[in-house]
């Protein structure tokens, strides 16, 4: 069986795809077929055919252009390439051999001969035609691919024009509707605290302990779908190039300090130990403090949630001459190569998105997938750059992430104009 000699079929007429396929079948070739250009090439690539049989008019690329690609390639320099042309048309079958096939065979196939013929180019046979004729059917062969490029760059640029409209109307939809949800959230969340610090509200929680838990987890889930909205809001700002940084003297190891403190009970409950020293930190910088609390908070929140209970995270900072690097380092989970650089896009989780409505900081909880790409933004907007290292994803070895943030010490002068991928 596996002597046997192949011929690739490149065809979209599936009447003619079974009738040649069970001919040349039958007369003892391996027969596979493509029914489109691009797919003729891939299986050419790969199964490394001895002949190819090719129909002329693909609905992708036509029979000539995947010849001539073909035949760009050092393997298939040689090998017979049959074109099946329209016997009425002189030109197309002179076009087809400007365009480098062994022959021509015209269309409908005779099955009764196709066998012998096919045996005649897989034993070297080549058809011409007159040296006149060819050079012509060249020069009109270069002009027809070229007209062909120019209308496809046409109409991509046109379909590109389209989506970046449609892409822009997706965002102002997402700002919109999470700026319609944020002001009736807001009264809910001020509401519920009131709620919550009431006598009455007191009072019943002391006698019931249900009451309790309805009350604290309202506002606990409130308190969640706010952060959510505001999350958006702050991405489709830095997507469509609005991030306004409010620049002043920082110092980032305040900073640092806040959000540890801000997440010291999740880590505890967690047995986490969170390392930090802060004598090696710079005095200050020229930072937008808010948002550079906010990154250090979601790469902190996310080292918390990618390290199993008892993991270690540290915290520190190399200080050069006009910049400054902060590691966010953990004993974690890790990262696979692949997704080292597509976990900073919007929405991309690396994780089991089932664990999405869990807690942000139990181990793999849940989350957007949008907190990377809001500290690359806020970091790239400060003309600095945020990435990671890691060995790869091992949940048994945990081979552990390190963060690197590096900002210019000095402040980013030009208008932000960061625009998310
Ligand atoms: P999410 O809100 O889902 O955590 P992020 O943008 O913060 O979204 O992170 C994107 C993905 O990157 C996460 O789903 C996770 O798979 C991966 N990731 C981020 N930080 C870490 C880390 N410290 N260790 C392992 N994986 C991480």
């Amino acid at each position: 069986m596996a002597d046997k000699t192949t011929i690739l079929y490149i065809e979209d007429d599936l009447g003619s795809q079974m009738l040649v396929q069970r001919m040349l079948s039958f007369a003892g070739y391996r027969v596979i077929v493509a029914s489109r250009g691009i797919e003729g090439i891939d299986m050419a690539q790969r199964e490394l055919p001895s002949l190819i049989l090719m129909d002329i008019n693909l609905p992708d690329l036509s029979g000539r252009e995947v010849t001539t690609r073909l035949r760009s390639d050092e393997r298939f320099k040689t090998i017979p390439i049959v074109a099946l042309t329209s016997q009425s048309q002189t030109s197309e079958r002179d076009l087809a051999m400007a365009a480098g096939v062994t022959g021509y065979l015209n269309k409908p196939v005779d099955v009764d001969r196709l066998p012998a013929q096919v045996a005649h180019y897989l034993q070297g046979g080549k058809d011409t035609i007159d040296e006149v004729v060819l050079r012509k059917a060249q020069v009109a062969y270069s002009q027809e691919v070229v007209t062909r490029l120019e209308a496809k760059i046409r109409e991509l640029e046109r379909s590109n024009a389209e989506l970046r409209r449609l892409d822009k109307i997706k965002d102002d939809f997402i700002q919109l509707t999470a700026h319609e949800l944020r002001t009736p959230l807001t009264l809910i969340y001020g509401y519920s605290r009131l709620l919550q610090d009431s006598p009455i509200v007191k009072k019943l929680k002391a006698e019931a302990s249900d009451v309790s838990m309805f009350v604290d987890g309202l506002v606990e889930l409130i308190e969640r779908m706010v952060k959510v909205i505001n999350e958006i809001l702050t991405i489709s700002r830095i997507a469509s190039g609005r991030v306004d940084l409010n620049i002043t003297p920082t110092n980032l190891a305040t900073i640092t300090a806040a959000v540890i403190k801000n997440y010291q009970e999740a880590a505890q409950k967690r047995n986490l130990l969170i390392n930090f020293t802060p004598s090696q930190w710079p005095v200050t910088l020229h930072g937008d403090f808010e948002l550079l609390e906010l990154c250090l908070h979601n790469l902190l929140g996310n080292a918390i949630k990618y390290t199993p209970d008892g993991g270690l995270i540290t915290l520190s900072c190399r200080v050069g001459a006009n910049n400054a690097v902060i590691l966010i380092q953990d004993s974690g989970i890790g990262i696979n190569k692949d997704d080292q650089v597509r976990i900073f896009d919007r929405f991309y989780t690396a994780s089991d998105t089932q664990l999405h409505s869990t807690s942000k900081t139990a181990f793999r909880g849940g989350g957007l997938g949008l907190g990377l790409a809001i500290s690359q933004g806020v970091i790239e907007a400060h003309g600095g750059r945020l990435w990671v290292e890691s060995e790869g994803r091992d949940e048994e070895k945990l081979p552990g992430s390190t963060f690197y943030i590096e900002l210019p010490l000095q402040a980013h002068t030009s208008t932000p104009q960061h625009k998310l991928p």
